[in-house]
């Protein structure tokens, strides 16, 4: 199929010119775990579709939810009225989330619902009369999506810079990152001097913070940066400790991506404020949640005078094709078993993984649960980064592309992170497609 029309498209991230030169590849169909270009060639969804698809594409219960919801209504707005999918999946998602969060705020997508958790933190100590309480500590290299608000609690340079005069500016504090750590120099041990370093913003300045706000365990677009075991829950406690409000974005890791549903699970740790989005229709229609605590919530209860009301609303808010389309999500997620099912597929990664470890370029490989990421560098001893301009991770996934594997760089960071349901052989198989790329790449 010749598309004519391809030139109209603006795509997200259109810097490289041979995006430009209308060489994207057209996908038309998909089925399970690959998706399908209009030449009938078959790609590995290695990135779950920018890990959005939980159970593979064109899954019977998510088709058919879909399907019968469209006979009944597709949407109709929530502000003023209430609808039966969100309202049902409100409640499922208060039962299966963290203890104490019992709010559901509906929004369309992950920046959008990150952009609630700060306007409700902000306004939140705003009615608890602590109005100095308007500033936001983040990670220096967080990825929390792309509004205006987003960004400015975002770090990483390249989607900060261009628009600095455009944010406020959050107090930032190191990301934990193994690998890359500079702060526990001259030491064998992680003394987790990254914890101290927020130990520190907080003993100064809590009178003046509203919220921290992170990913759990493991920052995605950062480059798959895994914090060390007890990092999340010490934010916990000192976050507690200096009366500031914890904010977890688990956009990209919730859904079962890091080997439990959520996680925060993995340190038992109950935020006020949690963001999910990306994996909460399966992978089939936007929609996101800001969920809350009742302490929080009722902050906001109050007559239109006393100016209480949480100002913010979308015309999709709540829409009922996205909410049935999660209702079956987790109901598969139920009657399948899908987390139980997860821990011999992490096996897997990290076996292939401990091989991909040993090459020569790569500096350093990471996982948590069903995300991995390959860091390429040009001198593993001395962990020297490639130059930009080699842009080796979008080469190698640009290779894997013509081995039928679709997968996506951030950085010299390969990122891999399939459905949940890719069975063992295909993981295996996408692991085999990368380190062959990797290889022809590199040497
Ligand atoms: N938060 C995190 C942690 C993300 O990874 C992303 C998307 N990559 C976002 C927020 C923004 O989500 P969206 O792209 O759906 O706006």
């Amino acid at each position: 199929i010749e598309l004519q029309n391809k030139k109209y498209v603006w795509h997200p991230f259109t810097q490289m010119k041979s995006w430009v030169n209308n060489e994207q590849t057209v996908i038309a169909e998909a089925k399970g775990n690959k998706i399908i270009d209009t030449e009938g060639k078959e790609y590995f969804d290695g990135v779950s579709s920018l890990w959005v698809n939980i159970h593979g594409h064109r899954k019977a219960e998510i088709d058919q939810a879909i399907i019968e919801q469209l006979g009944k209504v597709a949407h109709s707005t929530m502000i003023g009225l209430a609808n039966i999918p969100a309202t049902q999946l409100a409640e499922k998602l208060v039962e299966i989330t963290p203890s104490g969060l019992n709010k559901v705020f509906y929004s369309d997508d992950g920046s959008t619902a990150v952009e609630v958790a700060i306007k409700i933190a902000f306004q939140y100590w705003q009615h608890c009369g602590l109005s100095k309480k308007n500033r936001f500590v983040s990670l220096n290299q967080a990825y929390h999506g792309d509004t205006i608000g987003t960004v400015s609690v975002g770090g990483i340079d390249l989607f900060h810079r261009v628009f600095k005069p455009l944010l406020f500016e959050p107090i930032q504090i190191p990301s934990p990152s193994c690998y890359h750590c500079t702060l526990s120099v001259g030491s064998d041990t992680c003394g987790m001097a990254c914890v101290e370093a927020l130990e520190k913003v907080l003993q100064e300045n809590n009178e003046e913070i509203a919220a921290v706000i992170l990913e759990p365990m493991v920052q995605a677009t950062a480059g798959i940066l895994v914090s060390p075991p007890g990092y999340l829950s010490k934010v916990r406690e000192l976050t507690k400790k200096y009366n500031v409000l914890l904010i977890v974005d688990e956009v990209a890791t919730g859904w079962g991506r890091t080997g439990k549903m959520f996680a925060c699970e993995h340190e038992n740790v109950n935020p006020d404020i949690m963001i999910l989005s990306k994996g909460i229709t399966g992978g089939y229609l936007p929609l996101a949640v800001t969920l809350t605590t009742n302490e929080i919530y009722d902050q906001f209860l109050g007559e239109l005078h006393e100016k209480k009301t949480f100002y913010h609303g979308h015309s999709y808010t709540g829409n009922q094709l996205a909410c049935a389309a999660a209702l079956a999500n987790l109901k598969i997620f139920r009657d399948e078993n899908v987390i139980d099912g997860l821990a011999i597929k992490v096996k897997s990664i990290e076996d292939k993984l401990l091989d991909i470890q040993q090459m020569k370029h790569v500096g350093d490989t990471r996982q948590c649960g069903m995300i991995a990421g390959i860091e390429l560098v040009k001198d593993k001893d001395n962990k020297i980064p490639y130059s930009w301009e080699q842009t080796m991770g979008g080469a190698v996934c640009m290779k894997a592309r013509q081995y039928g594997l679709f997968i996506r760089p951030v950085g010299d960071v390969v990122v891999f992170m399939p459905p949940l349901s890719s069975s063992i052989e295909d993981i295996v198989c996408m692991l085999e497609i990368l380190k062959k790329s990797v290889e022809e790449v590199t040497s």
